[in-house]
């Protein structure tokens, strides 16, 4: 039998929740803190230095000797700084444990050395952490102990977000404000705030530990550098699905378990299609807490993998030719009286308010679709979006035939008069239920599909965190909302219903070009949508001017999303971001080259050559043609290996000596990554011909086949 685990009573058992606020707080304080948590404001210091006592207290209880804020600045994981509760030791030689409500609201970490691209000049090196008190805190244990960790916001001494969680806040106050705003108007007078529920699903690699401490491009890089196709690869696609192999599994039970009492509500677990990959998927929360909880959970399948003797990879593309790794965020925005404005119910063609919402994300995407390739632009992502895998790099959106159907009708009659009803599953077999179907199949290439209640954006990188393009999803659907409440304010009330009528039937008509229910893999696509005149950006490097064009700062200025001097800072970040990350694999690239992979393939010669003088000298009559062919061909490929090595030694170090920005981002992209690909084909191919035991490094099969 195995063992019980009562999923009850360890959810959420660290984290500071409701059930432990009510539990530990006075009761007036704990309203006046669920109320500033539901409407905004400030915290009293009386009601800060009373949470701060419970949660210390409670913290402790559960063996915490530390706090720490717990932010996530520009480089996409997270950071902290621990201290521990002690204060000064009085004069008898006690401590006492201590934690005002003035550490728990604010920190001060040496901000300096986090990415602020020009943000703060360096002699000032001040950065504030600030509580969200919307995103419980929770105590994370490890080998070290265990941490109260407090989830904050990161800005700089003049109030410039230098982090991701800021900016995501400013998005969802935005949000909140225009759909309530429009709702009032489309006559709802009950739904007090909307938050955009996010569902992140995170894909993943597991390899064995052992092999990949002797992959020195999957420990600098986090993906193979080198490495060719073993001769079976995902073409037989029994792996997506498949069972779960045992080692697998055990590690997914911890994971789950370790989750759980963080209170991340980690529930489907599946093999990908890749052989090695998996998905973990949570249930839906509020955005800002699904942000944080999606990091909670990279961290921990990396720290759980690492206990049982893997390594997770949570880049984009560890193994070319074989499938990457993304992150689908789901989307959908909910008031708080439970509307989902994304839930078509029984008739969409009826449902105004989904109508409405629909055609605004429509057009926000249509509009903006640049900012939202931004959002999901990582170097590793560029292996991913549009190489003929994953979601094309174009922005599209895919609704499914029954609201394609709708938006046809209202483009051709100015309303829809009916929707396509879902039909019954016809399998055949008399034992089996028979159900309604849902009213459309999947499209798997659409970057970003309407599911059922939600909108799923498929291009997020599996490494990268889900808040950029939740800030740009909230915020281009704010606009939306603002922009056709300015309308429907200017028409008397009883004129409302005609004008929004006319809104949807304009919006539907002037959006119809992002909608795109075909094969998103397919060459037709891309001359298509070039017709269309969709933007193509095919690179990270391509993507980062959208940050900065007057479009975007207009709309995140107009939100107080971000200032122009916050999208500059980022769109510096960007650059460098990318051009650090593409010098580190180059170099790895010619360490691993020039003191493994070369040496190793010269062994091979001299065994090569030693074998034909052996023999010559044994039987002078012999036929060595085999062996005498293998060395001028392992010759000839070992001569444009280091005709390959030496340019790219040459282009590296000229674009490190660039000065950081766009031109030299630009270069890695044009120059350094080519180099890197005519190094990696002629020893790829070698990696075929070599003897096994004189190859330096696990293969690919070796990787992914034995886990
Ligand atoms: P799939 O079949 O595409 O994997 P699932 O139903 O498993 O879809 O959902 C995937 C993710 O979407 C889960 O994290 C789930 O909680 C989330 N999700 C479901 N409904 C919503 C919604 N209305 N809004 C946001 N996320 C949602
Ligand atoms: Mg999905």
């Amino acid at each position: 039998m195995s063992e019980v685990i009562n999923i009850e009573e360890i959810f959420g058992e660290d984290v500071f929740n409701d059930k432990a606020m009510r539990e530990k707080l006075p009761k007036k304080i704990y309203e006046e803190l669920k109320k500033t948590m539901s409407e905004g404001g400030e915290i009293s210091s009386v009601v800060a230095d009373s949470v701060a006592h419970a949660m210390k207290e409670w913290a402790i209880e559960k063996g915490a000797t530390h706090y720490t804020h717990w932010f996530q600045p520009l480089t996409g994981v997270t950071a902290e700084k621990h201290d521990s509760f002690i204060s000064a030791p009085k004069p008898d030689g006690r401590v006492i444990m201590e934690f005002s409500g003035k550490e728990l609201i604010k920190g001060e970490p040496d901000a300096s050395s986090f990415p602020s691209g020009g943000l703060r000049a360096t002699f000032e090196a001040r950065g504030y952490t600030a509580w969200d008190c919307t995103s419980p805190a929770f105590v994370r244990h490890d080998a070290a102990g265990a941490t109260l960790c407090i989830p904050t916001a990161f800005c700089s001494y003049t109030g410039e977000a230098l982090d991701k969680k800021t900016p995501l806040l400013r998005s969802m106050q935005a949000l909140n404000t225009q759909t309530i705003r429009l709702l009032r108007l489309l006559g709802n007078t009950t739904s007090k705030s909307a938050v955009p529920s996010v569902g992140p699903e995170q894909e993943y690699f597991l390899v064995d530990k052992n092999k990949y401490l002797k992959r020195k491009d999957l420990i600098f890089t986090g993906r193979t550098l080198f490495g060719a196709m073993p001769p079976k690869g995902q073409e037989l696609e029994d792996h997506y699905f498949g069972t779960i192999r045992e080692r697998v599994a055990a590690f997914m039970k911890d994971v789950n378990i370790e989750l759980w009492k963080l209170g991340v509500s980690s529930k489907t677990q599946h093999n990908e299609v890749a052989p090695a990959q998996h998905e973990l998927a949570p249930i839906y929360a509020q955005c800002n807490i699904a942000v944080d909880n999606n990091q909670l959970m990279m961290e921990m399948l990396k720290k759980v993998a690492n206990r049982h003797g893997l390594t997770c990879l949570l880049h984009e593309k560890p193994f070319a030719g074989v499938n990457g790794s993304g992150k689908h965020d789901n989307w959908s925005l909910v008031t708080d009286d439970g509307i989902n404005l994304l839930n078509p119910g029984k008739y969409p063609h009826e449902n105004t308010v989904f109508l409405v919402t629909l055609m605004s994300v429509l057009a926000g995407v249509n509009k903006h679709g640049d900012l939202l390739r931004e959002s999901a632009a990582n170097p590793g992502n560029d292996h991913r979006l549009g190489a003929d895998e994953a979601p094309p790099a174009i922005i599209s959106v895919f609704l499914g035939d029954q609201l394609e159907d709708i938006v046809e009708q209202i483009i051709k009659n100015g309303s829809a008069t009916s929707s396509v009803k879902a039909e019954r599953l016809a399998t055949g077999v008399d034992t089996l239920p028979d159900f309604k179907k849902d009213t459309t199949d999947r499209n798997r290439t659409s970057p970003f599909a309407f599911t059922g209640n939600k909108f799923e954006f498929r291009s997020v990188g599996s490494g990268d965190s889900v808040a950029s393009p939740n800030i740009v999803l909230n915020t281009i659907v704010a606009e939306q909302f603002s922009d056709i409440s300015d309308e429907l304010e200017k028409v008397a009330e009883d004129k409302r219903e005609e004008k929004i009528n006319e809104i949807i039937c304009r919006l539907a008509t002037e959006n119809q070009k992002i909608i795109f229910n075909g094969d998103g893999y397919s060459e037709e696509w891309v001359k298509e949508a070039e017709r269309r005149g969709l933007p193509n950006l095919k690179t990270m490097v391509d993507a980062i001017p959208a940050l900065t064009t007057d479009k975007a700062v207009a709309l995140f200025e107009k939100f107080g999303v971000f200032t122009r001097a916050e999208l500059e800072s980022r769109e510096e970040i960007q650059y460098e971001a990318y051009a650090k990350q593409l010098n580190i694999e180059a170099r790895t690239m010619i360490d691993l080259a020039s003191k493994h992979l070369i040496p190793a393939i010269i062994r091979y010669t001299t065994r090569l050559a030693d074998s034909i003088n052996k023999i010559k000298s044994a039987v002078p009559d012999c036929d060595v043609s085999v062996q005498t062919e293998l060395l001028i061909e392992t010759s000839d490929k070992l001569s444009a290996s280091k005709v390959a090595l030496s340019k790219l030694i040459e282009v590296s170090d000229i674009a490190s000596a660039m000065t950081p920005g766009r031109e030299q981002a630009v270069y890695y992209k044009d120059v350094v990554k080519e180099a890197m690909a005519d190094l990696r084909r002629p020893i790829d191919e070698l990696e075929m011909i070599v003897d096994k035991d004189l190859w330096p490094m696990p293969s690919y099969g070796d990787l992914i086949f034995e886990v």
